[in-house]
């Protein structure tokens, strides 16, 4: 498959640790656990700002979901309490490229929402006043105008649209940062898994890594889906369950649209490459494991708000599909492109299927 380079374990690693290049610093101001965005944002603005700071990653930096998520920099529909920080983090994502002398991919081609019908739009339309409230540039767009934003067929009523919305390449854009962090003094290594944090005087006074020990005067744990489990063995409980979603990716196709779109149906954004990324509109599995009985009741209101959306099943046995219809099927999905291969989540076996009613969708990213 041609398109974005993906990070692939043959890939030569230039964060690597090894024993002959790179000793571990004996004592750092900041140690984060963690090379996702959220760990080499951190470190890059500490170090910029003269904090000496270091990174350990377990596995390959940006190689968890910072690598392969939509890329979406949305602040269209984000809760009018997120709504502020997503436009502060737009303001950054515009200023990077230039501060780091790398192209990250970072584009400004628009949300759009999409609706089938009058209903889903103005169901969307009620976000308008959240925008008019922060200034924002969204709009409602239809007919010709829509076209001119997503030439795809005439299956949509209209859209709610955000023009200055922007997006990045997930494969290029975590590493750039890291790289951008080295570069204002920051240490990072990778293949460097931390196993525990040493603490003091009732203060956290380092990590143990699997290299070495590191002073630290303070520790950011930024380990993405691991953070339960680290912080679980520490004896800090950290409220956090997995969810899988799946995508597919193409090769460079013509151009159908210059930013991204969702609807319960589909989710679509044009990469830097050309190609697309496309999935269903809002299909998350949950698979059981313990942590589900121990957290899941404080994910129930979030389960209800978008059960539509959500399945779960066990890994092997059962399978709970809450569709659209409460008749076995997704209503635009055939039920067989609902299943997953083996070893992921569920087997094939026949589906029991949950009657629900129909909740107004979730959007995701
Ligand atoms: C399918 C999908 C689509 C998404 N789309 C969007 C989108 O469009 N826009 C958006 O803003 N967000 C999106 N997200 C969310 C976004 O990807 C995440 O919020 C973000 O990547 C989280 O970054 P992170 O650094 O916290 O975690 P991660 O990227 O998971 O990084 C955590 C890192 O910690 C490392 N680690 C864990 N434990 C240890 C340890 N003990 N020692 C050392 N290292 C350790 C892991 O190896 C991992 O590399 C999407 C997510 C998914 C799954």
């Amino acid at each position: 498959m041609s398109g974005e380079p993906q990070i692939h374990p043959g890939d030569t690693d230039e964060f690597a640790w090894h024993s002959t290049e790179n000793w571990l610093p004996s004592v750092v101001d900041v140690a984060i656990i963690g090379g996702g965005i959220i760990g080499c944002s951190t470190a890059y603005f500490l170090a910029r700002s003269g904090v000496s700071v270091a990174v350990f990653e377990k596995g390959r930096i940006g190689g968890e979901q910072s690598g392969r998520n939509w890329g979406w920099v949305r602040q269209q529909c984000r809760s009018p309490v997120e709504l502020p920080l997503m436009m502060q983090s737009l303001r950054l994502w515009k200023e990077l490229p230039a501060q780091l002398g790398e192209d990250l991919g970072f584009r400004q081609g628009g949300t759009l929402y999409l609706a089938e019908n009058e209903t889903e739009l103005a169901g969307l339309a009620e976000w308008l006043a959240v925008a008019r409230e922060h200034g924002l540039d969204t709009a409602i767009i239809a007919g010709r105008e829509l076209k001119a934003a997503f030439a795809a067929g005439d299956r949509w009523t209209g859209a709610l649209y955000t023009a200055s919305d922007g997006r990045a390449e997930p494969s290029r854009a975590t590493r750039a940062i890291a790289r951008g962090a080295k570069a204002a003094g920051a240490f990072i290594a990778s293949r460097t898994a931390v196993r525990g944090i040493e603490s003091a005087d009732g203060r956290v006074a380092g990590v143990v890594t699997e290299h070495g020990r590191v002073a630290a005067r303070a520790v950011v744990c930024a380990a993405g889906a691991w953070t339960r489990l680290f912080c679980g063995s520490l004896g800090i409980r950290v409220p956090q369950l997995p969810v899988l979603n799946s995508v597919a990716r193409t090769a460079p196709a013509p151009e159908l649209l210059v930013g991204q779109a969702w609807s319960p149906a589909i989710a679509i954004r044009r990469r830097a490459d050309g190609g697309y990324t496309v999935a269903h509109g809002h299909t998350s599995i949950h698979s059981i494991v313990p942590a589900s009985f121990r957290e899941g009741l404080k994910y129930l209101p979030a389960f209800r708000s978008s059960r539509e959306s959500t399945r779960i099943g066990t890994r092997g046995r059962i399978r709970i599909v809450l569709d659209r219809d409460g008749q076995g099927r997704d209503s635009r999905t055939d039920t067989r492109t609902l299943r997953e291969p083996r070893g992921i989540g569920n087997t094939t076996e026949t589906p029991v299927v949950v009657k629900v009613r129909p909740a107004s969708p979730s959007r995701p990213f």
